[in-house]
């Protein structure tokens, strides 16, 4: 695919309401900034072909290039992606206890990634009110101060950009699809740089049917809760149908189709539900809230995970036949909605 430069990033991506604000086109210059989930062009630039536009996963992308870089396979078409295995999991006696969204699997393997040496850092969301805000962080007792879904689209990515800069070399990320896809195409070194080194020692991808608009959510939910009273926001697995807003005085129910209005229309185009670029994804697990769906996509992402159970980080059993069929099911749905999408 033809890479362009920033005057065409923002022409293609960012002036047609594809953007998700992943973060990828920031913080390599100082041309593109982040305000409350925007992304904006801050000064024109010249150069006809940019890390920006080669980073960023709504610009026209080879999938099945894409896919032979990463897992060395080509795409077979499965809703899931290519994996090695799928089990259910959840963080061991080891690691420390938080506010997880479901098991804990993402923190617990952040934090064991951390404290064996296999990463110097992880990019992580933090949040400062509803805002979700990139994390950088180097201590394992810092990934738990990150945990918890933040439903809005963050730039995450901006700070493996950082991280790179500050000479980090096997940094640890968490993202969303979109966000990992980002990291799939900095990981196939798309300009054809003659030092590159791959800057990711292990990717972990979130499952994602949509995010949220910022811009959206945040007058949408002050008008619900106070955002220093907010201590989880949840969307339990169908048939729920709802967001549930766990404050300190309580829990607030909203109808999940009031929610739906607040998703930015590129989430409409997204193929993918389970991370499909990651190391290991994960995800929740119908009806087990204390667990995780957990989907082993690559050789580093299954050692981590055999070398986190045995030091009691991780915690793992086979996955139900049922609740595997309803996965395949919703992520192939999600690519059906993305293909047959109008825009
Ligand atoms: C926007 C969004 C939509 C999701 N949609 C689904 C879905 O449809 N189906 C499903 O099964 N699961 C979905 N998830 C994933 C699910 O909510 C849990 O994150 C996942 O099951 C991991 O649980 P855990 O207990 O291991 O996470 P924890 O150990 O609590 O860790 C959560 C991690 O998520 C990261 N994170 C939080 N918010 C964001 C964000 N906005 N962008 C990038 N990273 C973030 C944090 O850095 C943290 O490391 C979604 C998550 C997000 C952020
Ligand atoms: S790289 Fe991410 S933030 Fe930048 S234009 Fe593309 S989607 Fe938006
Ligand atoms: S639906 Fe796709 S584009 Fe939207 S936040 Fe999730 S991964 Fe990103």
């Amino acid at each position: 695919m033809k890479i362009f430069g920033s005057k065409e990033l923002t022409q293609n991506v960012i002036e047609k309401d594809l953007c998700i604000g992943c973060g990828a086109c920031m913080d390599l210059c100082p041309y593109f900034a982040s305000h409350k989930g925007k992304i904006a062009n801050l000064f024109a630039c010249s150069l006809e072909q940019g890390r920006c536009y080669a980073f960023c996963p709504k610009v026209a992308t080879d999938l099945e290039d894409l896919s032979l870089k990463i897992h060395g396979t080509s795409s077979d078409g499965h809703p899931l992606g290519h994996f090695r295995s799928i089990k259910i999991s959840k963080a061991g006696p080891a690691a420390n206890s938080g506010n997880f969204q479901c098991g804990g699997t993402v923190s617990a393997l952040m934090a064991f990634g951390l404290k064996k040496g296999t990463l110097d850092a992880a990019v992580l969301t933090d949040r400062e009110g509803v805002l979700p805000v990139p994390k950088l962080v180097t201590h394992p007792d810092e990934v738990y101060g990150c945990s918890g879904s933040k439903y809005t689209s963050a730039p995450t990515v901006s700070a493996v950009n950082r991280g790179i800069k500050q000479g980090y070399k096997k940094i640890g990320m968490v993202g969303t699809p979109c966000q990992v896809l980002a990291s799939a195409k900095m990981r196939s070194n798309p300009m054809n740089d003659g030092a590159f080194a791959d800057p990711f020692a292990l990717v972990i991808g979130l499952f994602c049917t949509w995010a949220l608009d910022f811009r959206k959510f945040e007058p949408f939910i002050s008008e619900i809760a106070a955002a220093e009273d907010i201590i989880k926001i949840d969307i339990p697995p169908p048939p729920a149908e709802i967001m549930e807003i766990h404050t300190r005085h309580g829990k607030i129910e909203i109808p999940l189709e009031k929610v739906r209005q607040l998703v930015p229309e590129t989430c409409g185009i997204c193929p993918d539900m389970t991370s499909e670029f990651a190391d290991i994804s994960v995800g929740v697990l119908e009806g087990r809230p204390e667990y995780n769906t957990l989907i082993i996509r690559s050789q580093r992402g299954e050692e981590m995970v055999h070398e986190a159970v045995k030091e009691g980080f991780l915690v793992l059993e086979a996955m139900p036949e049922e609740s595997l069929d309803h996965l395949i099911l919703a992520a192939g749905n999600k690519k059906k909605r993305a293909v047959n999408s109008e825009r």
